[in-house]
């Protein structure tokens, strides 16, 4: 039994294709068993898309405070939020 990461597995668990998984939040990787899991990649599947993105970089991921300056009716060019 293998409970590492990254890890591959012939048990696709929900996933839909064969791919190795980086990082324990994806649920596709806690889908499968540890019992089917295996370590590394030595088979050189691709890597899962949920593991890349959860590991992409923050400025891919769209900021929480872009929702509230698009909510909001004062258009202000600034970034900052008044603390008022
Ligand atoms: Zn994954």
């Amino acid at each position: 039994m293998y409970t590492g990461y990254p890890f591959h597995s012939r048990h696709r668990g929900i996933g839909i294709s064969d791919v190795y998984h980086s990082h324990p939040a994806c649920q596709v990787a806690s889908s499968i068993a540890l019992e089917y899991r295996l370590p590394g990649n030595p088979l050189g599947w691709p890597e899962c898309s949920y593991c890349a993105v959860h590991f992409a970089p923050r400025s891919t991921i769209r900021p929480v405070h872009t929702l509230r300056i698009a909510s909001s009716l004062d258009l202000d060019s600034s970034d900052e939020v008044s603390p008022t």
